[in-house]
């Protein structure tokens, strides 16, 4: 069977060399695809290996033999030369990530065009993979852009419930939250206030626990997904290093998280409306929590 080239669609007929995702079974980018920007970008959670067209082929016979020298090489080429993981990146700590359903790609919801079926259960796509839809995808479905849920699902949505900015001292605030490394009890200061007060001490960055459980959710489900596909529940995933058992107990986990994130909402929900009708905010604040919380509607 021809392989076609995921971003483009085209049949790859290239005498010479091709691309394979290390994270993908069905991921194949060509030559031209390759050398465009979106590629170069995206390569942070998604590894292209160049190899040529026969070697792909082999490769589908005996997917286990080569992928194991395929990652062997790598680890000595690319590995090295970029230490950066999933976890310590921009992308994870401080913006929602989805994964595309297509090719698996893991992207960044505020960053990056994204599209979600409307009838189908969260199924997302990456920007490249949209145009293979008219295709491969049911033909009654119709898309929508991911990002029309911000700000919803960027940290500005996200409250703090239950810390209140010790420069500025608002509560439930929003946004990047930094805590002191030094002082306890804790203080913590909003990203207005961050730089700005209590500067003699170092501060850490405090992730959201609705964005940490979102974030570990999208990568667990993600990594089952993808052992399912290549048909090998003992594999690493290469992003996150976990295995389907790894992810197995990080769902229930972060699935809890979210459910209290959302009873935690719902309790301090009434409150911040009379806080927020009190400040004569000019959006109307049930309006613009609604528009803020799409976990509201779940
Ligand atoms: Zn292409
Ligand atoms: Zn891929
Ligand atoms: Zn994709
Ligand atoms: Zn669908
Ligand atoms: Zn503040
Ligand atoms: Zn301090």
């Amino acid at each position: 069977m021809a392989t076609k080239c995921t971003s483009c669609g085209e049949q790859i007929t290239s005498l010479s060399i091709m691309y394979k995702c290390r994270q993908c079974v069905d991921h194949f980018v060509c030559q031209l695809c390759e050398e465009k920007e979106h590629n170069r970008a995206g390569q942070l959670f998604h590894t292209l290996d160049e190899m040529s067209v026969s070697a792909a082929k082999s490769m589908a016979n005996s997917a286990t033999a080569s992928s194991k020298n395929c990652n062997d090489k790598q680890e000595s080429n690319k590995c090295t030369s970029s230490n950066s993981s999933i976890f310590t990146s921009d992308e994870y700590l401080y913006s929602f990530l989805t994964y595309c359903k297509h090719c698996h790609r893991v992207f960044s919801i505020e960053k990056e065009t994204g599209f979600e079926c409307q009838e189908c259960k969260a199924y997302n796509v990456c920007n490249q993979c949209f145009p293979l839809m008219k295709t491969l995808h049911s033909s009654g479905h119709t898309f929508k852009i991911l990002s029309e849920n911000l700000p919803a699902l960027t940290l500005n949505g996200l409250y703090h419930f239950g810390v209140t900015c010790n420069g500025c001292s608002s509560e439930c605030f929003t946004g990047k939250r930094y805590q002191c490394r030094e002082c306890s009890p804790s203080y913590d200061l909003c990203e207005k206030c961050f730089d700005k007060k209590h500067t003699h001490h170092e501060f850490r960055y405090i992730q959201h626990f609705m964005l940490f459980a979102h974030n570990r959710q999208i990568l667990a489900v993600r990594t089952m997904s993808l052992a399912a596909k290549n048909g090998d529940l003992d594999r690493r995933d290469s992003i996150t290093g976990w295995t389907v058992s790894d992810a197995e107990r990080i769902i229930p986990q972060v699935t809890g998280m979210l459910q209290s994130y959302k009873s935690e909402f719902q309790e301090e929900v009434s409150k911040l409306i009379r806080d927020l009708r009190g400040a004569q905010q000019e959006l109307d604040p049930v309006e613009d929590l609604k528009r803020r919380h799409w976990w509201a509607c779940w």
